[in-house]
C-alpha cells in the first residue's frame, strides 16, 4: 500500500498558530519534508514532535520530489511544510503535491494558517471576489507590465512582497495605479505586527523612514469607496 502526503499548514509567526490535527499528523509520520529544516526544527522541537526532517526546497525540489514519491510508493507517510503557512501557495510544494497526484498517491491537506487569508480578513477590503498574485516579478519592467494588466480588475488583489523590494513594488504602484488607498500588512502575528491602511506614498514614506524588515502583503481594490 502506498503512504499518504500530508499538506501540513504551520504558523506564519505565532507558534501557538497550529492545530491539534497537524500536531498530529507531524507525530505519526514517516517523514517531514520541510523547506527548511532548522526553521521547522524550532516547531517541532516546541512540540515534542520526534519524526525525521529531511530537506525540499526551491533548488532541490525537483530531485527531491523524485526521491518523495518513491518513499511514498514505498508505503511511508509524509508531511509536506514550508517555512509559513500552507504549503504550496507561493513556495515549493505545488511541484511534489501535482507529482503525488499524477502517481495516484492519496493526497489529505490539514489546513491551517495562510498568509493572503489571515491579511484579507484583517484587510477591511471587500472579501466577496479577490485575486492571489503571489509575487510580481523582480524585474521592475514585468512587475510594472503586470500591475497596468491588473489596475483594470475590479477584485481585491492580494500581493506578496520581500523587504529588499517592498518600497520598489510601492513606486511601481503608486505610478502606475495612483496615490490610491492599500493596506500594508507586516510581520503577522509576530511581535512588530503592522497593518498599516493609507495611500501608497504615505506607505513609502513609512517603511523608508525606518530598515526594512519582515515580510509583507500588500492587498488593494481599485474600486472600493469603502462605507
Ligand atoms: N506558503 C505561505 C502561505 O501560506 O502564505 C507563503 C510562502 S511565501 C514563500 C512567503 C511570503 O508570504 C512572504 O514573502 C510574505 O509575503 C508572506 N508572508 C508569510 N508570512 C507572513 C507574515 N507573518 N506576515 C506577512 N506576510 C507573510
Amino acid at each position: 500500500m502506498p503512504g499518504a502526503l500530508y499538506i501540513v499548514s504551520t504558523p506564519i509567526g505565532n507558534l501557538k498558530d497550529i492545530t491539534l490535527r497537524a500536531v498530529e499528523t507531524l507525530k505519526q509520520v514517516d517523514l517531514i519534508a520541510a523547506e527548511d529544516t532548522r526553521h521547522t526544527k524550532i516547531l517541532t522541537g516546541h512540540y515534542g514532535v520526534n519524526t525525521p526532517l529531511t530537506s525540499y526546497f526551491q533548488y532541490n525540489k525537483v530531485k527531491k520530489s523524485d526521491f518523495l514519491i518513491k518513499a511514498l510508493k514505498d508505503g511511508k507517510n509524509i508531511a509536506l511544510v514550508s517555512d509559513a503557512g500552507t504549503p504550496g501557495i507561493s513556495d515549493p510544494g505545488f511541484v511534489v503535491i501535482r507529482k503525488a497526484i499524477r502517481e495516484g498517491i492519496k493526497v489529505i491537506p490539514i489546513p491551517g494558517p495562510s498568509a493572503f487569508l489571515t491579511a484579507l480578513s484583517a484587510s477591511g477590503l471587500p472579501t466577496n471576489k479577490f485575486v492571489f498574485e503571489g509575487f510580481l516579478s523582480n524585474k521592475s519592467s514585468h512587475r510594472r507590465k503586470r500591475l497596468k494588466e491588473l489596475s483594470r480588475d475590479q477584485r481585491s488583489i492580494i500581493i506578496y512582497e520581500s523587504p529588499h523590494r517592498i518600497i520598489s513594488t510601492l513606486g511601481d504602484i503608486r505610478d502606475i495605479m495612483g496615490d490610491i488607498c492599500i493596506v500594508c500588512a507586516r510581520e503577522l502575528t509576530k511581535k512588530f505586527e503592522e497593518i498599516r491602511r493609507e495611500k501608497v506614498s504615505a506607505c513609502i514614506g513609512h517603511f523608508s523612514n525606518a530598515k526594512v524588515m519582515g515580510e509583507f502583503i500588500i492587498i488593494m481594490n481599485l474600486t472600493d469607496r469603502g462605507t
